[in-house]
């Protein structure tokens, strides 16, 4: 029971120390509560995508099902497969960032620009498919950065933007320099986040609505998102309305020689 081995512990020391033990030892409760209940919500996850593949594959398989159907239930497999994958890697992503990714973080001098840009060209592609306009404007914006990470971000918060879009809407990618921090905005004119899951959104599996051509997500990329600015000492700002769009705003340390 962690409650009586936090008591036990502490009642050994008094005073200042006492107060450190406590504070380390309620982070460490607080990590494994956390620990666990991932733990648990990765199960349940993971379960139902492979539910659903393993019941249309059953269906196919009985050789009931109507011809025009297998068509359908093939693409419910691949999709539902997709997302397993993507899970699982977004899932092995989180867990390296959990146990202690923050020593092995390779920080250097890069632009943000450079990189916003690279992953808005890179996406192109998908907005065209969607049909959406997607467009880049940026400043060099020197930050001292994990450049994998700087490159996770923008195309978590691109594609999201492509994602939760309407047919011939709009991205708009910027980065831009203030007095002590660089910026990266990504605005869509999308389907827009109820106040009240503005704040859930970043937290592990937090789903809202389905993507505009209907396909699941997986509800992990705005907790990476928020663990890499973080683990930048930036912040995050949202600013959305249902059925006008959302602009997610990071806010990054400028690099300082
Ligand atoms: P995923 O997109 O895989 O579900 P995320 O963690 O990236 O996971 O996003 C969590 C939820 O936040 C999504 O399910 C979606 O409902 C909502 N969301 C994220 N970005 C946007 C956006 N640009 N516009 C509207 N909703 C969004």
């Amino acid at each position: 029971d962690p409650d009586k081995v936090f008591d036990k512990l502490t009642s050994v020391y008094d005073g200042d120390k006492k107060k450190t033990l406590e504070n380390t030892l309620k982070k460490l409760i607080e990590a494994e509560k956390s620990r666990r209940e991932f733990t648990a919500n990765v199960t349940h996850e993971l379960k139902t995508p492979l539910t659903s593949i393993n019941g249309y594959a059953e269906m196919i398989a009985s050789g009931l099902v109507k011809d025009g159907d297998v068509e359908k239930f093939s693409n419910i497999i691949l999709s539902e497969g997709n997302r397993l994958l993507q899970m699982i890697n977004e899932i092995l992503q989180l867990s390296k960032y959990d146990s202690g990714y923050k020593d092995k973080m390779k920080k250097e001098e890069l632009d943000l620009s450079e990189v916003a840009e690279e992953v808005t060209e890179d996406m192109i592609h998908y907005a065209k498919i969607e049909e959406i306009n997607l467009s880049f404007e940026g400043e060099k914006a020197l930050l001292n950065a994990d450049r994998k990470m700087m490159y996770e971000l923008a195309t978590n918060l691109i594609s999201n933007a492509i994602k939760y879009n309407l047919k011939g809407g709009s991205v708009y990618v910027k980065v831009k320099n203030k007095e002590r921090s660089v910026t990266l905005s990504v605005a869509d004119t999308g389907i827009g986040i109820k106040k009240e899951d503005q704040r859930r959104i970043f937290e592990r599996f937090y789903m809202v609505n389905r993507s505009s051509n209907g396909t699941m997500g997986t509800g992990l990329g705005l907790s990476l998102v928020k663990y890499i600015v973080l683990n930048h000492n930036g912040s995050i700002d949202l600013k959305s309305e249902i059925g006008k769009g959302s602009t997610f705003i990071v806010e990054l340390p400028k690099f300082v020689q």
